[in-house]
């Protein structure tokens, strides 16, 4: 049984504190696919992140691992991993 409501679903412009359970699922313009939560992604960022901080511009900020394109070509949102 899932512990999440079917609305209040994250959207781009939530704030981190209400994606704390999301998943982010990223990809680069090279291929490279990332899904971690959404507070991983938050802890990874070079510059101190605040929870009030909306989701879209986190995602702006991000960076492919691997060929360092930003921001990436894919995103989408999502409560579980699956
Ligand atoms: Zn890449």
């Amino acid at each position: 049984m899932g512990r999440h409501a079917l609305d209040g679903r994250p959207t781009p412009v939530s704030p981190l504190w209400h994606c704390e359970s999301a998943w982010l699922s990223v990809r680069g313009e090279c291929g490279h696919a990332v899904v971690a939560p959404v507070r991983a992604f938050a802890r990874r960022a070079a510059r101190p992140i605040s929870p009030s901080t909306e989701l879209y511009r986190l995602v702006d900020r991000l960076r492919c691992s691997r060929c360092a394109t930003r921001p990436p070509q894919h995103v989408s949102v999502r409560w579980d991993r699956e």
